[in-house]
C-alpha cells in the first residue's frame, strides 16, 4: 500500500480559469469549505508539508484552484474558500463558474473533502455545496476543523445538528472530527485517503 508518509508533495499548479487546470495525472482529493476554516492547515498536514498551501493570508493563490501532487499516485486540489463578506463582488462571482468548472470537466474526483469550522457548524453556503456535490454523485465528506476550540459537548451538539440535516443516504457518513493543533483525526484522514485513491 501506498505510504503518504514517504511520498514526496510539490505544487503543480494554480489556476484562475478552467482552461488554466492542468491535464489529469492521478486521482483526485478535493478540499472545500468557508475561507479560514482551516483549508490549508488540513492539506498542509495531510502531504506532511509545513506550507506546502500557505496557511493564513495568501494573495493571489486564495481565488484560484490550486493543484499538489503527492508523489505520482494522489493529486490534492485546494479549492477556492467561499464566504467572504468583504471581498469585491466580482471576486464572489468568479467562484461559481470556477468550481463549477473543474466538476464539469470530467476529472478524475476520488473524494470531497467539505471542511467546516466546529465552531460555526453547517451553514447555508455548506449545506447547499453538499447537496450540489451529493445530486451529482460525488463522493464527498464532512470535516469537521478545529475541534480543539469548541468542548466536546458542544462539539456533541454540532455533529448531532449535522446528523439532522444531511439526512440522505449519500450524505450520512459521521463527520471526521479533525484539528491540525492537535492532531485529532489524521490518521483516520490520511486512511480514507488512501482508500479512495486506490485504483
Ligand atoms: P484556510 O483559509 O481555510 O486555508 O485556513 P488556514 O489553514 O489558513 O487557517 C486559518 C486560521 O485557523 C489560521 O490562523 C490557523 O492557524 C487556524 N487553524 C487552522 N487549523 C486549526 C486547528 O485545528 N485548531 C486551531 N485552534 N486553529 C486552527
Amino acid at each position: 500500500m501506498t505510504n503518504l508518509r514517504s511520498s514526496v508533495s510539490r505544487f503543480v499548479a494554480g489556476a484562475a480559469s478552467a482552461d488554466a487546470f492542468p491535464r489529469p495525472a492521478a486521482p483526485e482529493v478535493v478540499f472545500a469549505g468557508r475561507s479560514n476554516v482551516g483549508k490549508s492547515s488540513v492539506l498542509n498536514a495531510v502531504a506532511q508539508r509545513r506550507a506546502l498551501a500557505r496557511v493564513g493570508r495568501s494573495p493571489g493563490r486564495t481565488r484560484q484552484v490550486n493543484f499538489f501532487d503527492l508523489g505520482d499516485w494522489c493529486r490534492l486540489v485546494d479549492l477556492p474558500g467561499y464566504g467572504w463578506a468583504r471581498v469585491a463582488r466580482t471576486e464572489r462571482q468568479s467562484w461559481k463558474p470556477l468550481v463549477e468548472g473543474y466538476f464539469a470537466g470530467g476529472r478524475p474526483v476520488a473524494l470531497v473533502l467539505l471542511l467546516v469550522d466546529s465552531r460555526r457548524g453547517l451553514g447555508e453556503a455548506d449545506a447547499g455545496l453538499f447537496a450540489w456535490l451529493a445530486d451529482r454523485g460525488l463522493p464527498v465528506r464532512l470535516l469537521l476543523t478545529k475541534t480543539d476550540l469548541v468542548s466536546p459537548a458542544e462539539l456533541a451538539r454540532v455533529v448531532a445538528r449535522v446528523g439532522e440535516r444531511l439526512d440522505r443516504p449519500a450524505e450520512n457518513a459521521p463527520p471526521l472530527l479533525i484539528s491540525t493543533h492537535t492532531g485529532r483525526g489524521l490518521a483516520p484522514l490520511r486512511a480514507l485517503i488512501r482508500a479512495a485513491v486506490q485504483p
